[in-house]
């Protein structure tokens, strides 16, 4: 995406000041001018210069994305900065009142400066020399422009910020994590990675950050720049920066992360990749990240009410005489076409056949490149005699905070979250005996529509006569695009459907026993115990 500060050519840029006061100094220094007063971003970042002297040898620069402009008279004007690394100064903040000679070179300097400072949000792709940065950015060279053009359009709406705000299990975990770990956070510069509606920058400068960079590519940074202006007392310690974390650059390092990248079955989206090039770009070394670490939960489930289901979508095709047409050829088609649709949806925990395996992701020392293709080996022991209909998979990740450990869990059975879960249904069950052996392979493979290929194998010995003598091994495999899911919700409303979902028939027919979990999902939050597979990076 080409994100130039095309800087509005209508912007005045040139003003003359009749005289300034010095505030930072002692005593408050008076300069008499007249004095020139100019904009620009040589600095590759949006900045106010006063001139001292004609010659332009000493100035006051003022870097706009710290700056405050008040109005206290008809011709005079006071103008407060934080300090910046940026311009290789003094830290602390300064400070001059500015004298007009006119009403009106006055009321257009201060709307130059909002139109200044309003482009701070486009200064992403400016790098520090103030060349723009033409290379293709190692987030183009791995996704098409189609699929990122849809991406971010669909992040620039406030609707679908507004539905992941209102998912509370969601927004409040993250709300907690900062709150209950506020040293993480106290005077601490943050980086916020995606930043949206600009949410979890806000939480981190209640918690108390020095400064934080709200980094987002789509168009709502425009609105995040608003609300976060809306919100002066916190809004002064963060600047949003519109661009992708790829490619922006920022005048600091931060001591920590904050980001949401999670995407169904954790990695849908692929955002963790940019979440991990952040880190690589921003972070300084031990620097901490919230959240810390993602796992893939995944275990077998049977579920003879959805396979019908998924299966039933394709007999449209059985027709033999349709307006005296013979459908039957695309048939076998599209029955494989609805099995390769992962199920998104909230399933009962009694459905689940075996204890999970997980597969965990630490996202502080995780190579970018290891996103690229996630292989799990399953091995799983059924706990009941039944047919088992494919893989479900959720997640959860972990906010390792200096004072308090906390878990975001998507499990069935916990609170239903936006993302609900993901179930791969086969299109060939399998039997088990209890107590059997399931083994298999989740392997994905990311693509560049920003999502990922799932080739997802199961099998289990055949049982019944001869089993004894072994070997024989049924096998079903299955390849889905995480990218295609069939949403099976009626209403995507996240917070009523666990409650309000009946007791599956087919499950009571079934008999089907119930794996350990614990109602609260508690299991889910402790550390991966040894008899569960876990991979780690
Ligand atoms: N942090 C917000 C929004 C999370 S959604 C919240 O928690 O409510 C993820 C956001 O990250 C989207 O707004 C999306 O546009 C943005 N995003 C995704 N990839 C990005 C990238 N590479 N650089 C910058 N922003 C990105």
């Amino acid at each position: 995406m080409d994100t130039l500060p095309a800087q509005n050519p209508k912007a005045h840029h040139n003003f003359t000041v009749d005289s300034i006061n010095l505030l930072a100094s002692t005593p408050p220094k008076h300069v008499s001018g007249p004095l020139s007063a100019v904009f620009g971003s040589a600095s590759g970042f949006p900045e106010l210069q006063f001139f001292l002297e004609p010659d332009g040898q000493h100035s006051i620069n003022f870097d706009l994305r710290t700056t405050q402009l008040f109005k206290l008279g008809e011709l005079q004007s006071l103008c407060v900065s934080e300090g910046s690394e940026i311009v290789k100064e003094k830290t602390y903040s300064k400070g001059i009142t500015i004298q007009f000679k006119e009403e009106e070179e006055s009321s257009s300097f201060h709307g130059a400066f909002e139109q200044w400072k309003s482009d701070v949000t486009i200064q992403g792709s400016t790098l520090p020399n103030g060349t723009i940065s033409s290379s293709k950015s190692k987030f183009d060279d791995k996704i098409e422009s189609s699929s990122a053009k849809m991406y971010f359009h669909y992040y620039g709406q406030l609707l679908h910020q507004q539905n992941m705000l209102q998912d509370y299990v969601r927004t409040g975990s993250y709300y907690a994590a900062v709150m209950e770990n506020q040293a993480d956070f106290a005077g601490r510069v943050v980086v916020d990675v995606g930043a949206g509606s600009g949410i979890l920058s806000l939480f981190a400068a209640q918690a108390g950050a020095k400064h934080v960079y709200a980094v987002e590519a789509s168009e709502m940074a425009d609105y995040a720049q608003k609300l976060i202006a809306g919100n002066p007392i916190l809004g002064q310690r963060i600047t949003v920066i519109k661009g992708k974390v790829e490619d922006v650059e920022l005048p600091e390092k931060a001591d920590i992360l904050i980001s949401e990248p999670m995407g169904t079955l954790l990695v849908n989206e692929r955002m963790l990749e940019s979440y991990v090039i952040a880190r690589d770009r921003f972070l300084v070394p031990n620097g901490k990240m919230f959240p810390t670490v993602g796992r893939i939960h995944m275990a077998p489930f049977s579920d003879e009410y959805l396979y019908v289901e998924v299966a039933n979508k394709a007999l449209f095709w059985q027709q033999q005489n349709y307006y005296g047409v013979d459908l039957t050829a695309l048939h076998g088609t599209a029955f494989q076409g609805y099995f390769s649709q992962p199920v998104v949806d909230a399933f009962d925990p009694r459905l689940l056949v075996a204890p999970a395996v997980s597969h965990v992701i630490n996202f502080t020392t995780i190579k970018e490149e290891d996103l690229y293709e996630i292989d799990v080996p399953l091995k799983f022991s059924a706990s009941v005699g039944t047919r088992v209909h494919g893989l479900a998979c959720w997640f959860d990740v972990l906010f390792n905070g200096s004072t308090v450990q906390r878990w975001l869990t998507t499990a069935p059975g916990a609170p239903t979250t936006h993302w609900y879960q993901l179930r791969c249904v086969l299109s060939q069950p399998i039997y088990v005996m209890p107590g059997q052996e399931i083994t298999g392979r989740l392997h994905m493979i990311a693509h560049s529509a920003q999502s990922y290929t799932i080739n997802l194998t199961m099998s289990a010995k055949m049982w019944g006569p001869g089993a004894e003598q072994g070997g024989i091994l049924q096998t079903s495999s299955c390849r889905l695009d995480l990218k295609e899911p069939y949403y099976r919700m009626s209403q995507p409303q996240a917070y009523s459907v666990a409650q309000d979902q009946q007791p599956n028939q087919l499950l009571q027919s079934q008999d089907l026993q119930l794996p350990s979990l614990d109602d609260d999902g508690s299991d889910f939050i402790q550390p991966p115990s040894n008899d569960s597979t876990v991979h780690i990076h």
